[in-house]
């Protein structure tokens, strides 16, 4: 049983014109149109498959293939296809298309499974409107707050407003999580973001684990005053003590040095934002990761000790807002095994390695045995239109996709 290559290209081909812009890019922020868009596309992708298909009120696609025993718990594979807003044409599509593609060649292979099976596409997994990513497979595992409904994005619009506009009623939210029998376990595929791949120059590679994020807001109060009048010695210049801040921030995690721990600050908003006022006001995030919840937290502690010193030094006032805190999850052993088995058949040579960046899979592994293939990145690049991976690399991912989630499935298996 061979996935084909032509028909992940026309469907990743297709994709990548929702939200598209220039060359390469594609913006398709959740609950967008954009995103709306794609999820009707895939869907209807599904039905064509005779997929049972429901967007779910979290906005999570599901297009689920019956098995012979209607009440075992289903094998989920799949990905999510909402965007950065700058972002390109593989992270999170991949994994769905390659879901749908190991579906289709089941399907087309008369393939009678035992367990029933579930393509997904999850919402919301990159953060990036509201603040706090992977709402799709927090919400389906039950973990969504009823607080998190009301958070809003830069335009004032809520959570919950915004799903009502994508077609979900968050009022029936409760309904779509699912009791933790009813998932055996989930697989996805996902592009590396990363260069470790290439370097080794792998095609795919199987994932032991993700790193967990820590997100924090971190708010410096200074003085407002015209840029012209007040003397430099009298400024309370918030944006200066944030400068400060954001440097022993990065002093802090570089210290650490040959551990996979990361920190970035992404995202700052200074108040009033005038080129001639001083600015009162300051809010920058903070993105702190490692598999190593020790080392992360203490790194984390250490840069909040930093901040008090400056603090006391210049005199300024701020406050840290804790917006998620995510352990870090090794991937189920046996998914290892048998994914690292089963990828010797497709190519010699298939690494084992850690993922950097968060997916859906982490909130997944909390919840069921989990597993993860990587495909290599051009450059490492993700989140960017440059982000890019090969043709041939993701058909080898969507391969051993279809040969695993055939292992774990099919209790008879007849080829024609
Ligand atoms: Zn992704």
């Amino acid at each position: 049983m061979k996935v084909n290559q032509d028909r992940i290209k026309k469907r990743m081909e297709a994709l990548a014109q929702i939200g598209k812009f220039g060359e390469t890019g594609v913006n398709r922020v959740a609950f967008t149109e954009k995103h709306k868009e794609s999820v009707l596309l895939v869907q209807e992708w599904m039905n064509q498959l005779g997929l049972t298909t429901k967007i779910d009120h979290f906005g999570n696609l599901i297009g689920r293939l019956e098995g012979s025993s209607i009440d075992k718990p289903v094998v989920m594979v799949g990905s999510h296809l909402d965007s950065q807003p700058n972002g390109g044409r593989f992270d999170g599509t991949i994994g769905v298309v390659g879901a749908l593609e190991v579906v289709e060649c089941m399907i087309e292979n008369q393939v009678s499974t035992d367990t029933p099976i579930e393509v997904i596409a999850f919402s919301d997994e990159e953060g990036c409107r509201f603040n706090n990513g992977l709402f799709g497979s927090r919400g389906l595992t039950g973990k969504v707050t009823e607080e998190e409904w009301e958070s809003k994005d830069r335009d004032g619009v809520t959570k919950r407003e915004a799903l009502r506009l994508f077609g979900c009623d968050p009022d029936k939210a409760e309904d779509s999580v699912y009791p933790p029998d009813k998932i055996a376990c989930f697989i996805e595929m996902h592009i590396e973001q990363g260069p470790v791949l290439e370097k080794q120059d792998a095609s795919i590679g199987v994932v032991e684990g993700i790193a967990g994020p820590l997100w924090a807001t971190v708010e410096i109060i200074g003085e407002a005053g015209h840029a012209g009048s007040v003397p430099m010695a009298m400024r309370k210049d918030s944006l200066l003590f944030a400068s400060y801040a954001m440097s022993e921030f990065n002093q802090i995690v570089s210290s650490y040095v040959g551990s996979p721990l990361v920190g970035t600050v992404g995202n700052i908003d200074v108040y009033p934002n005038s080129r001639n006022v001083i600015p009162e006001k300051v809010r920058f995030t903070i993105d702190l990761r490692d598999i190593d919840l020790k080392r992360r937290n203490e790194a984390f502690e250490k840069f909040e000790f930093a901040l008090s010193r400056l603090a006391d030094e210049f005199q300024f006032a701020y406050k840290i807002e804790m917006d998620s805190d995510l352990e870090p999850k090794l991937c189920s052993d046996k998914l290892i095994d048998l994914l690292v088995e089963e990828g010797k058949e497709i190519n010699p040579s298939v690494p084992t390695l850690m993922s950097g960046p968060f997916h859906d899979a982490l909130i997944m592994a909390d919840f069921c045995n989990t597993g993860m293939i990587f495909v290599r990145s051009k450059d490492g690049k993700s989140h960017t239109p440059e982000e890019y991976s090969r043709m041939e690399d993701i058909t080898e991912g969507a391969q051993l996709l279809l040969q695993v989630t055939n292992q774990l499935c099919a209790a008879k298996t007849e080829q024609v």
